[in-house]
């Protein structure tokens, strides 16, 4: 989508720090962190959000891949050991800000739970 944020950092339009990219995603540095490590999980192909039923469209397998990107990025980065967070935003009352899907990953420092 030509007005998407991570559209633009897909097709290098606008600048990010990547760690981790291959033919389906990208997982990139998120630019304002809410903890010592925080990256974005996201689909290369433009999916609004984790209820779009393009997700699941036959022979895409965007889950996937986005699950083994979290297992690829947690184990290159050595988060295993002290742990990690996965979260997704959806609509108002989550604070959902981009409408292209993105799954967060934080790590490196001790998380509440129930989260605030
Ligand atoms: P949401 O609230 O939609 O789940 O999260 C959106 C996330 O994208 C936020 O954590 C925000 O900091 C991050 N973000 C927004 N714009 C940019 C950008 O241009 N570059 C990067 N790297 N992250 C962004
Ligand atoms: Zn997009």
């Amino acid at each position: 989508m030509s007005d998407c944020i991570f559209c633009k950092i897909i097709n290098k339009e606008i600048p990010s720090q990547t760690v981790y990219e291959n033919e389906q995603i990208i997982v990139i540095k998120d630019i304002q962190p809410a903890a010592p490590v925080h990256l974005l999980v996201i689909p290369k192909r433009h999916i609004d959000n984790i209820c779009d039923s393009k997700l699941f469209e036959a022979g895409t397998g965007i889950s996937e891949a986005i699950i083994k990107g979290i297992q690829e990025v947690t184990q290159k980065l050595g988060l295993r050991e002290n742990g990690f967070r996965v979260i997704v935003n959806y609509g108002k009352d989550a604070g959902e800000a981009v409408p292209h899907l993105h799954w967060h990953i934080v790590a490196g420092r001790q998380f509440g739970w129930p989260p605030g």
